[in-house]
């Protein structure tokens, strides 16, 4: 089959062709209907110093897909032939302790699929059966190939109180677009949204924030007590990993506030814990993935009963022999989520149809 292969310890990727993958018996071979690129595929193709301390080339990445079942090992419950399904991508072992007491989202021996395991830049990929999420029907490929990161953001913005309450996402990328829409379809209001890029905040304007701010320009804490009647926000939903945006987020936000944190800081930074955690009464906590299998079941809900739509964040659906493109529009932030279309398949709706679709 055709896959696209971190090859090397160094930035790039190609197209190689490498054998099929073949089932163990608890697995199933999916035939790769569609392959959305995340931030972590960013990583991986330009070979930063996470990458270089976790990727053991040669490496399919690519994570976050909807595929077709073709070919069940001899143990693979619950999915048959011909079923389309999304991944939950972190393959937790199901015997550490942690597993054991049902927190399998943070499983001590979790294999991630397309980083420590063949991932999903490929015509077929295998995985365990009991992470496959059946897909609804009805649901688009592109949307379907998002579930994954949409669920990392069902997950914070359900890790606490959100209906009626006041809520900041701070980063608009898709993740932070997705939490946006997450956000407004369980009642919260309103959504204050920042980021540094108007590209960015332009989508979060289209997907529901109430109020868009752009950070670099504007006096942020301020702009959130003026829209808040000087209270500070209720909830914040950090999703750039970027420490300046996490110091203003917290002084703008309330006391007794909660803080749920998905973007990851690339190094450590210094945080005020005294005044801005401790005397404010604030809950910070981190989200890792998603809730096995909660997150799914709450995710698949809110979708087919039509309260959310993720559409206006999926910008671009492109052939995979566009990688970098793909990569590149990533990097320079004027793309939401990008679709990949892998070989074999065509794209049912053109990008422009899609989002035509959404904004309609
Ligand atoms: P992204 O990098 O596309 O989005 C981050 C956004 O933050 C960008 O649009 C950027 O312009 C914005 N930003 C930068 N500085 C800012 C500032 N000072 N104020 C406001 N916004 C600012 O990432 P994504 O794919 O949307 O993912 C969001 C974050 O979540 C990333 O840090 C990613 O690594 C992380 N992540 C965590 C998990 C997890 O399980 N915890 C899973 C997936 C992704
Ligand atoms: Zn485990």
């Amino acid at each position: 089959m055709k896959a696209l292969v971190k090859s090397r310890p160094a930035p790039g990727a190609e197209i190689l062709t490498v054998p099929d993958p073949t089932p163990a018996s608890d697995e199933v071979v999916l035939k790769v209907r569609r392959a959305a690129v995340c931030g972590t595929d960013l990583h991986i193709y330009g070979w930063d110093r996470w990458s270089q301390s976790r990727i053991h080339p040669p490496l399919i990445f690519g994570h976050e897909f909807v595929g077709e079942v073709v070919a069940l090992g001899s143990k693979a419950e619950g999915v048959k032939v011909g079923d389309i399904v999304a991944v939950e991508t972190h393959v937790a072992c199901g015997m550490c302790h942690l597993c054991r007491r049902g927190l399998m989202h943070v499983c001590e021996r979790v294999q991630i699929v397309g980083v420590d395991r063949s991932g999903a830049y490929a015509e077929y990929v295998a995985v365990p059966a009991r992470n496959c999420w059946p897909v609804p029907p009805g649901m688009s490929l592109e949307v379907a190939a998002a579930l994954e990161p949409l669920g990392n953001a069902v997950h914070t913005v359900l890790a606490g109180e959100i209906a009626g309450c006041s809520a900041a996402v701070t980063g608009c990328g898709p993740i932070g677009l997705f939490s946006i829409a997450v956000a407004r379809a369980c009642g919260a209001g309103p959504i204050i949204a920042s980021d540094v890029n108007e590209y960015r905040l332009d989508l979060a304007r289209k997907i529901g924030a109430d109020v868009v701010i752009n950070s670099a320009k504007e006096d942020y804490v301020a702009r959130v007590r003026d829209i808040t009647e000087g209270r500070g926000v209720d909830v914040v939903l950090e999703m750039s990993g970027n420490a300046t945006a996490i110091r203003q987020a917290l002084e703008a936000m309330r006391n007794a506030g909660r803080i749920s944190l998905l973007g990851l800081p690339s190094a450590p930074f210094e945080l005020d814990v005294t005044r801005l955690i401790i005397f404010k009464g604030a809950t910070m906590h981190g989200i890792n993935g998603r809730l096995m299998f909660q997150t799914w079941r709450q995710m698949n809900e809110l979708l087919t009963s039509g309260r959310l739509d993720i559409r206006p964040a999926i910008t671009h659906v492109m052939p995979i022999e566009d990688y970098a493109g793909a990569m590149d529009q990533l990097k320079n932030g004027s793309a939401g989520k990008i679709v990949l279309v892998p070989w074999g398949e065509k794209a049912e709706a053109a990008p422009a149809a899609l989002v035509a679709a959404a904004h309609a």
